[in-house]
This record gives structure tokens, C-alpha cells and sequence, in this order.
């Protein structure tokens, strides 16, 4: 049962890889990073609104790039659970994540009620 999320998980996993790989380049450490516009569109010469233009673009990213990168790090969690076979157990009660959440979300690391004690 658990491989039906395996593959969604996988599929998910190449599909923020994409995402990622827009948006900025992994750093030595593993983590991403937001290319700077200027690296990425480097034969124009930029007035001063472009400058402000561009930051605030490379802050867009980052920000979009943090949130993919939490929810990629989420999958490779999953990912390692069920090769571990500990997959689909809820990190703060110990038991078993109901599968209509998994369903939703297989990178889910807590149970429903669980969930809803940590929000
Ligand atoms: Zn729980």
C-alpha cells in the first residue's frame, strides 16, 4: 500500500525539483538558493527602477524557494520512512496517520489531531 505513495511522492519530488531549479541553484550545503536577477539576465544594463525591480523579485523567489524547499524536505522525509517501513506514523501520538490525510498529503508527518494541536 505504501507504494502508491512512494510514487506520489516521488512525482512530487520532480515536480518541486523543476520548480526549484527556476527559481535558484543548490548551494555546497544542499540548500537552495534564489539566483540573483543579475546572474540570470546579465547583457542589459539596469537603471535604478529595474535595480528595485529586481530585488524585490529576488525576494519573491526566495521566499517561493523557502516554501518549496520545506515542503521538499517534508517528501524526502516521507520518502526515507517508507524505505525505513515506519511510513504513515504519526510523529507526536505514534499512531497511525489516517489514509484519507495521507491521501491528501503523503508527506504528512503527523495524524488529523495531531495536526490540529500543532497549528
Ligand atoms: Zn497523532
Amino acid at each position: 500500500m505504501t507504494n502508491i505513495y512512494k510514487t506520489k511522492l516521488e512525482g512530487e519530488k520532480k515536480l518541486l525539483e523543476d520548480e526549484l531549479s527556476e527559481l535558484g541553484k543548490v548551494d555546497k550545503a544542499g540548500h537552495w538558493e534564489a539566483t540573483p536577477e543579475d546572474e540570470m539576465n546579465s547583457q542589459e544594463v539596469p537603471d535604478e527602477g529595474d535595480m528595485a525591480e529586481r530585488a524585490e523579485d529576488y525576494e519573491e523567489r526566495s521566499i517561493k524557494l523557502n516554501v518549496l524547499e520545506a515542503r521538499l524536505s517534508d517528501i524526502n522525509k516521507a520518502l526515507e520512512k517508507i524505505d525505513g517501513e515506519n511510513y504513515g506514523i504519526c510523529e507526536v501520538c505514534g499512531k497511525e496517520i489516517e489514509t484519507d490525510r495521507l491521501e491528501v498529503n503523503p508527506a504528512a508527518r503527523t495524524c488529523k489531531e495531531c495536526m490540529e494541536k500543532i497549528v
